[in-house]
């Protein structure tokens, strides 16, 4: 007879420290056995095989992995499907319960569901637990229970929450004794998964403190380094959201906006799953009879668009998996209005590319600049990319960076005139919305 455990099965929330379902699967009276699968449902639909995100949570996994030999214990990494990997856990040990954070993405829903009937079956409970938001799901819901869908009296309610019961800590961290004692269980090599190194660089988790104190006045240009480009950390779980959200208390409330926006949309994925599923937030969006231009896509994903501001945000986006917010709106806006072209190719494009890609905040960010989002820009107010760069970028700082050629003969001229653009656009969007 296998020993009794429980298992911590790591997913959005590569960390040891502050973690709710690791603090309370340690705090239970068995055994904890962590775990991680590299989902072959999610890998082998990956086409690049230097896929940055991959190699993050392999980096962020080793480095678990020391913390854990160091204790006597070790981490165990499968690679496979989820349901074929407990089928092969459960061989091994004798499981009691499984703990786990919650994810709200359709995929993550559907895994769970998947991983639940196998439980049910094998006789293990499935315990989860809050963790990647400070709120989820109905917890900030209007008076009459319905969700927000307007940003403003949904952060105000939030607040408001927070104030009269500041969420706590779980200091998962003080009990890591409580791990099973093993010996190393390897954790698979890149190159056994089909991957290998990418030569992009991962922003640190450290960020200065005088960084979130003046990121109210320098976060809108991309030429400075003001933001803190910690999304990938947010969207791994490498950083704890309840104790970013207590520092951004401290340091600055412009901060602390964003951070309540990355609430806010995993509430709007959460109560209105049809987002998640290809679909408008607002129904009538799905009118708009988008232009089909393979060739004028292929610019805009390269970065030859002739517009520098949109051209250097892709290119910066296709060099390091990262690009600032002002230009997400920029080149979102670009594509769906200027060019016409379905917002949905460029979500996709953004989930492939972005170190940070989480459905929820990139198709905030895409229905929001389309207008067909929640809360999102009036589709008449249409992004003058000349103006945002005289506000944005007034000294071509960060043009310059991306787009060293744009004043040369060598750069290719405007794919599309502004004014003819923008006024395509507005009797298109019109055509669509009449009576809406
Ligand atoms: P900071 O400005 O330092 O903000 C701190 C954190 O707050 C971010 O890391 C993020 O977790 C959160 N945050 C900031 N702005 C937003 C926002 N508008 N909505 C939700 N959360 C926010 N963010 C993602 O995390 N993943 C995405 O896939 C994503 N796609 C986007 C697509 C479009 C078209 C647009 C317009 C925005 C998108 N954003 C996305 C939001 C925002 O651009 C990024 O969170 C931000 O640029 C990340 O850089 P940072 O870590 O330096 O952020």
């Amino acid at each position: 007879m296998n020993q009794p455990i429980n298992i911590f099965w790591l997913r959005r929330d590569l960390r040891l420290s502050d973690n709710t379902a690791l603090y309370h699967a340690l705090r239970s009276n068995l055994p904890v056995l962590p775990i991680f699968i590299f989902d072959k449902n999610i890998l082998d639909h990956l086409e690049n095989k230097t896929d940055a995100r991959v190699e993050f949570i392999h980096e962020t996994l080793s480095q678990i992995q020391e913390v854990l030999l160091a204790k006597g214990s070790s981490l165990k990494v499968l690679y496979d499907t989820p349901v074929n990997a407990f089928e092969h856990l459960a061989s091994l040990y004798s499981i009691e319960n499984v703990f786990t954070n919650h994810d709200y993405e359709p995929y993550a829903k559907t895994r769970e569901q998947a991983v639940s009937d196998l439980f049910y079956k094998l006789g293990i409970k499935l315990l989860t637990f809050k963790d990647q938001v400070i709120f989820e799901k109905s917890e900030i819901a209007k008076d009459d229970g319905k969700p927000y869908t307007v940003f403003t009296p949904y952060s105000r309610k939030w607040k408001a929450t927070f104030n009269e019961a500041p969420p706590t800590s779980f200091p998962s961290e003080n009990y890591l004794d409580q791990f099973l004692t093993t010996t190393e269980l390897k954790i698979p090599t890149l190159k056994e998964m089909g991957f290998q190194e990418s030569e992009i660089h991962f922003p640190q988790k450290k960020v200065a403190t005088e960084l979130i104190q003046h990121y109210g006045e320098d976060r809108n240009f991309p030429g400075v380094e003001g933001t803190s480009r910690l999304g990938i950390h947010f969207r791994f779980g490498t950083i704890s959201i309840r104790t970013a959200v207590a520092r951004a208390m401290e340091l600055s409330p412009v901060f602390l906006n964003e951070l309540i926006w990355r609430d806010f949309y995993q509430m709007i994925l959460w109560n209105f799953p049809h987002v998640g599923e290809g679909k408008a937030f607002k129904p009538a969006y799905d009118q708009i009879e988008w232009r089909t231009d393979d060739g004028e896509f292929d610019k805009w994903c390269n970065g030859q668009t002739g517009y520098p501001i949109v051209d250097a945000g892709m290119r910066q986006l296709n060099a390091t998996g990262f690009m600032h917010n002002r230009v997400r709106m920029i080149v979102a806006s670009f594509l769906c209005k200027h060019l016409l072209l379905d917002w949905r190719l460029g979500e996709a494009y953004f989930a492939e590319k972005l170190l940070d890609f989480d459905l929820a905040s990139n198709n905030g960010g895409w229905q929001w600049a389309a207008g067909s989002g929640c809360d999102a820009a009036p589709y008449f107010r249409i992004f003058n990319p000349y103006l945002q760069t005289k506000n944005f970028d007034p000294d071509y700082t960060y043009i310059k960076e991306w787009v060293p050629e744009f004043e040369k003969a060598s750069y290719p001229a405007p794919i599309v005139d502004h004014v003819a653009a923008r006024k395509r656009c507005l009797e298109t969007y019109s055509k669509a919305l009449k009576g809406n």
